[in-house]
């Protein structure tokens, strides 16, 4: 058996420990005999790890009972749609921020509901820094304000939670759920596909402030209302299983390395090692405003773009994958989500100097 070190976006890579922990207990989950993928949602072992996740979930982000959490499906790209369905809450409009590709499709989704006010949009600069706060154009009267704390395929992060008073905040964290502490009490609503740093895709992972729940559009889907996941404690239909009791072996793994605030003391250290001989090199360049650099997707271009296609095969030879930058941006990116060994990151950059002084 060989592992490279995987850099996909998603789904990207997971804890060796944990894929192993799933292997030892893939036939016969601790004396049932049988898969995890095998119980009834409804059963006691299942039950168990739900609620287990759920527990590990809540320590790890300090999730007071003010909040939800649900275990969905559909992906974040479905919450794109619940959110406006749930939180309008008769109200005609809300605020979105567009830094990236993914704030773009909240916002058309979003429109098939509302109004969209974006209050900021960083598209005139190609989506390489964050607006200034103080050019927002905020409305106190907003459903929401829906914002994207880290932009996946850009590689911008935001290194703040905007102050926004009484407006619900909605946050799509799908790429940096868990990967630094928050104060989950300013959100209203937090949603994660779970496939880049929870666990396989399959999963959505949604933490709801319970007192907006209840008031979604009439005439939408059951699947699509909070309150229906919530009231039935996301068992409304069959969850999707193995991916939450995987999510559990994350969440367990995590507490192991000491938790979210030591996870962010490594993702730092090695978005550091990365930036840092990025920056050392005119070979090798990311254009985002340095504040506001990603500490989970690093994008980088080559000085020569002609030599990508031979940079990506010759990475590859050496079990460095997944480096293709996404079609809209070019170049590399290295997704380096919690789940990347730190090892990952110094063989990349010795990678990246030898094929400097073979190509440079
Ligand atoms: C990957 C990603 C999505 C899309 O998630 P799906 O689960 O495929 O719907 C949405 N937002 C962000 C920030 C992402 O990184």
């Amino acid at each position: 058996m060989s592992r490279v070190f995987n850099f996909s976006a998603g789904p990207a890579v997971l804890p060796q420990a944990v894929l192993v922990k799933a292997r030892e207990e893939m036939l016969d989950w601790q004396g049932t005999g049988m898969s995890v993928m095998e119980m009834s949602h409804r059963g006691k072992a299942f039950m168990s790890i739900a609620a287990r996740a759920e527990a590990d979930l809540r320590e790890l982000m300090s999730i007071s009972d003010d909040y939800h959490v649900l275990f969905l499906q559909g992906g974040a790209s479905s919450q794109f749609a619940m959110v406006p369905i749930n939180l309008l809450r008769g109200k005609k409009s809300a605020d979105y921020v567009n830094t990236g590709a993914w704030s773009k499709k909240a916002i058309s989704e979003a429109k098939r509901y509302c109004a969209v006010n974006v209050v900021a949009s960083d598209e005139a600069n190609n989506f390489t820094g964050i607006p200034a706060f103080d050019t927002w154009k905020l409305d106190k009267n907003a459903a929401y304000l829906h914002y994207t704390p880290n932009e996946t395929i850009g590689g911008v992060e935001f290194n703040y939670v905007p102050e926004v008073g009484d407006v619900p905040l909605v946050a799509d964290m799908s790429s940096n759920i868990l990967s630094a502490p928050i104060d989950v009490n300013k959100y209203a609503v937090i949603y994660a596909g779970a496939q880049k740093n929870i666990g396989p895709a399959g999963l959505t992972v949604v933490i709801l402030r319970k007192d907006l729940v209840g008031q979604a559009m009439e005439t939408m889907p059951a699947m699509f209302d909070y309150a229906i996941h919530a009231k039935n404690e996301s068992m409304y239909n069959t969850p999707p299983t193995y991916g939450w009791y995987l999510a559990g072996l994350v969440f367990d793994w995590i507490k192991q390395q000491g938790g979210v605030a030591a996870m962010a003391e490594i993702n730092q250290r090695k978005a550091k090692k990365l930036y840092d001989a990025i920056d050392a090199s005119d070979f090798y360049a990311n254009p985002v405003v340095p504040e506001y650099r990603s500490i989970m997707n690093v994008p980088f271009t080559l000085a020569n773009p002609e030599l990508d296609k031979k940079f990506l095969e010759e990475a590859e030879q050496a079990g460095l994958t997944a480096l293709k930058g996404h079609r809209s941006v070019g170049g590399m990116r290295a997704s380096i989500y919690n789940a990347m060994p730190e090892a990952g990151i110094d063989a990349l950059v010795a990678f990246m100097a030898e094929f400097e002084k073979q190509n440079g």
